[in-house]
């Protein structure tokens, strides 16, 4: 069979292409060597949540007397906590399948090699079948990035956040190398668990993408509650559970290395003159690469790497093959991002400091969370903060940078504002219901 599309991997990118494309009534089909879901779905974004939100609720307990509620005895089982976790993605790995499989789509489970490629056809090796498709869109994702550092390779005490992700019994004590996201997601689960944790970063500060206001606010936290954060600090080596980095040696008897990750190009090796940047696929607004019929998306193509960007960019791609009109766009400067700390950070657009970059002259907002009612009532002992950064020439919402629970619910809204290019006075129409945390974004306009 000849299919019309072609799609190697089945994370967020594959499989939002593959059930757009099946619906439209396209033969479509999917390789995926692993389970469905990719990395977010399997061993990213959902098992991360499912445990942090285990690690919460032990938290909450053991800490509930600032809300009047004295909990006695308040203990946690590991265990459970990863059993529910795997039900949790089991279930939604299911659900993957059947809507893949309600829209008559082929998936084939395998590592997929693509062997030769023509303008009219690409062929798939997979399983020691052969396949051949029109078009083929490339969603094989990232992969945790091992940096060559000295008594890394085969060290049994180094993880990365997919052994963290296993592992069925905590460590004693943890050194988290890198304060990305992944870093301080995982440093966040393991202190609420009541695990020593030391975070090595080798920039002058952790989330260094993120506006620094905002970021303040978490490592002030972090660090009056007991977790060791260094900054300006730079690996030398490890030696089993001891590393060293600025001349000092520290000891754990787990390390987890999180330091990016990489575009996963393997079994795309036919495809010799595919163009690359900085190891990832280059693609342009329609996610096309160089070659005529061959299409990325997700983190292959080293834009954003997060799922929400992967579907969007999925949708795109499809919407390009299918030859829709309008043709649509991703609009890169609205895309909302979340780092499940507690308490989490939510951002979308510019912040101050890159607004400086670009040379846009803008004007900054700030308030404390506690400003929304709910907030107060919901956040004892927190202040958060939500900076809103404005267009100076024109008043339109460039950014906003949020701390403090639950702003992952709203950031939308204010991605919504930025996305459609809302100025003040228009932001300003939005009624925003009472009491929620996010009146947060008509408080501060
Ligand atoms: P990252 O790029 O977010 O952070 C890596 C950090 O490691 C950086 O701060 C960097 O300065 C530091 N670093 C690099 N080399 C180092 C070294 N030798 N020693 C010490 N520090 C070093 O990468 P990540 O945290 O690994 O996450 C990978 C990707 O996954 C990111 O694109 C991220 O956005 C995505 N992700 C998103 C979410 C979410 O949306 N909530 C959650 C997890 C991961």
């Amino acid at each position: 069979m000849h299919y019309f599309l072609a799609i190697i991997g089945g994370g967020p990118a594959g499989y939002t292409a593959a059930e757009k494309a099946s619906k439209a009534g396209k033969d479509v089909i999917l390789f995926e060597q692993n389970a469905v879901g990719g990395t977010c779905l399997n061993v990213g974004c959902i098992p991360t949540k499912s445990l942090l939100y285990g690690a919460k609720q032990y938290f909450n307990a053991t800490h509930a007397q600032k809300y009047g509620v004295t909990a006695e005895k308040v203990s946690f089982d590991f265990a459970a906590m990863q059993k529910r976790k795997t039900i949790v993605v089991r279930k939604l790995v299911a659900g993957i399948k059947q809507r893949l499989n309600n829209e008559h789509c082929t998936v084939v489970s395998g590592a997929a090699t693509v062997v030769s490629r023509t303008d009219e056809a690409v062929t798939i090796q997979c399983g020691g079948q052969t396949y051949e498709a029109q078009n083929l869109l490339i969603c094989t994702g990232s992969t945790n990035f091992v940096p060559p550092i000295v008594g890394i390779k085969d060290n049994p005490a180094v993880w990365d956040s997919t052994d963290a992700l296993a592992a069925t019994e905590l460590p004693k004590r943890i050194i988290i190398v890198g304060g990305g996201v992944i870093g301080m997601e995982f440093a966040t689960l393991y202190h609420e668990l009541g695990v020593p944790v030391t975070v090595i970063e080798a920039m002058p500060t952790i989330l260094p993408n993120l506006d620094q206001d905002i970021v303040s606010v978490l490592l002030d936290k972090y660090r009056k509650a007991g977790m060791t954060i260094l900054t300006s600090t730079k690996v030398e080596s490890f030696e089993g559970g001891k590393v060293t980095a600025n001349g000092e040696v520290y000891e754990a008897d787990k390390i987890l290395v999180s330091v990016g990750r990489r575009a996963n190009l393997q079994g795309l090796e036919a495809l010799s003159d595919l163009e690359l940047n900085r190891g990832a696929i280059m693609v342009d607004e329609f996610m096309k690469t160089n070659l005529p019929n061959v299409y990325a998306a997700g983190d292959v193509t080293g834009k954003i790497m997060l799922a929400h960007v992967a579907a969007r960019q999925a949708e795109v791609c499809v919407g390009r093959l299918l030859k829709q009109i309008p043709l649509q766009r991703i609009a890169y400067n609205a895309i909302p991002s979340v780092v499940y700390t507690n308490p989490e950070i939510a951002s979308v657009g510019i912040t101050e400091q890159q607004a400086a970059e670009l040379n846009i002259e803008s004007e900054v907002r700030q308030l404390p969370m506690t400003f929304s009612g709910r907030f107060m009532a919901e956040n004892e002992g927190e202040t958060g903060l939500c900076k809103m950064v404005i267009d100076a020439k024109n008043q339109s919402v460039l950014g906003v940078h949020c701390i403090g629970n639950p702003c992952s619910e709203f950031i939308a809204a204010a991605s919504f504002a930025v996305r459609n290019g809302y100025t003040v006075p228009e932001f300003q129409q939005v009624v925003f219901p009472h009491p929620t945390v996010s009146e947060i974004l008509h408080e501060i306009l």
